[in-house]
């Protein structure tokens, strides 16, 4: 396969042609290459690495209504991407060995992309019993009990301990649950709107504890879908000091505010809930200045059942690997940053983060991962356009930047316009 387009990866940027052989590509040039077989033209439109997404749930196996991980690959690839790391909160959740490699036959089954289970720290995730972390290690990218933590600071350090030991990151989902409660960021709006407020410290307090903790026994914690201004001024700090902490954070928390929660949405309703905007602030500041080394999409998908109700029943979550690249789109003109700047947080740096080989970029020896976007259309969001079976997204009925005409995965087009190959 030849691609001849106007590319923009970590290593190249201009105009170029792309080979492709046997999945992996051969070639990135100016010059025509003398190759011949399956010719793209992409003429002006973009042709980027496949995104990597580091934060998404699949919900197989137990929670099929919500997705599966053949409609979450379908909704990863009409979303540009094309490496998705699934977390482990399902039923059974992936705590065993018998549950990951559940995960990864449908996954291989499916075969659409590529998935990296994360696996659950304590058994059950209830915080007590720690995993088999030497016989998991092999088959996760990390250790996570997503949607929690465990709230002992003696099982989370010896899970750090251990963590190290094995040579895989914990990636946690920072909350003291003793201080949330609430549906929303605690503060005027959630005054103004009589909505239940979360505080602040509820993340910032296990944040300081996963520094602490990295810092003394030097393994990585890598702190989840990063929301106050709090969080990401320790984190600061603590890179500078050498802590091996890094941190990521989600497109939604990005682009929207707790103000926006006036309407009352339950579609906007997600953990940790949307910043207040001197949050959303220092998140862009820390986004930039390398605080913040990832972007991902905690994509949650629900029912239409389970958020058909107000915002204090509902559950917490957004359905969000299909808007991703078009919210990159609009963070980039919101707050005036390069497209590529952001493009490299959701495709080289999250490769090299949790050391995922030769991904994330287009140069000769990586996979052939590549998509082909025309940044100067537009797409609706709605029921029929998402693929995910999720369709609560804030975005729903809206328009967005950035259309996506063609996902490759190993050198095969597994996206094409609004089908799937
Ligand atoms: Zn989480």
């Amino acid at each position: 396969m030849i691609i001849r387009g106007e590319i923009l990866s970590h290593s190249y940027q201009g105009k170029g042609y792309i080979v492709i052989k046997n999945g992996i590509i051969k070639k990135v040039q100016h010059d025509k290459p003398k190759e011949r077989g399956e010719f793209i033209d992409a003429g002006d439109k973009l042709v980027i690495p496949g995104l990597i997404d580091m934060h998404a749930h699949f919900r197989e196996p137990g929670y099929e209504h919500r997705e599966t991980i053949e409609s979450g690959s379908k909704a990863a690839v009409h979303g540009g991407v094309t490496t998705v790391a699934i977390m482990p909160n399902t039923n059974p959740p992936l705590d065993s060995i018998e549950s990951i490699n559940y995960v990864k036959k449908r996954a291989q089954q499916v075969g659409l992309i590529d998935i990296l289970p994360v696996g659950a720290i304590t058994k059950k995730r209830y915080g007590k019993d720690l995993v088999d972390f030497k016989t998991l290690a092999p088959h996760v990218v990390a250790f996570s009990d997503d949607g929690t933590t465990p709230q002992s600071f003696k099982v989370f350090l010896k899970a750090a301990q251990l963590a190290r030991a094995v040579g895989k990151p914990i990636a946690d989902h920072a909350e003291i649950t003793e201080l949330s409660g609430g549906s929303i960021r605690e503060g005027k709006f959630s005054r103004a709107y009589g909505i239940s407020g979360i505080p602040d410290i509820a993340e910032s307090i296990a944040v300081a504890r996963d520094i602490e903790i990295a810092r003394y026994t030097g393994a990585h914690i890598h702190v989840q879908h990063l929301s106050t201004s709090a969080s990401v001024k320790i984190l600061r700090d603590a890179k500078k000091r050498g802590v091996p902490v890094t941190a990521e954070v989600t497109h939604h928390h990005l682009l929207f505010t707790d103000e926006d929660l006036r309407d009352r949405s339950p579609f906007k309703k997600v953990n940790p809930p949307l910043p207040r905007k001197e949050d959303q602030e220092e998140l862009i500041k820390g986004l930039l200045d390398g605080t913040i080394d990832i972007i991902v999409t905690d994509h949650a998908p629900y029912s239409k059942e389970e958020k058909s109700t107000n915002i204090e029943e509902a559950p917490f979550g957004i359905s969000g690997i299909e808007t991703l690249l078009s919210s990159l789109f609009i963070i980039a003109e919101k707050y005036e940053i390069p497209f590529k700047v952001l493009l490299e947080k959701v495709t080289w740096k999250p490769a090299q983060l949790f050391n995922l080989g030769l991904k994330g970029d287009i140069i000769p020896g990586y996979s052939g991962d590549v998509v082909i976007l025309d940044p100067s259309k537009t797409w609706r969001v709605n029921e029929e356009t998402l693929f995910s079976k999720g369709k609560n997204t804030p975005f729903l009925n809206k328009t967005l930047p950035g259309v996506i005409e063609l996902t490759i995965k190993n050198g095969k087009i597994v996206y094409r316009g609004d089908r799937i190959d």
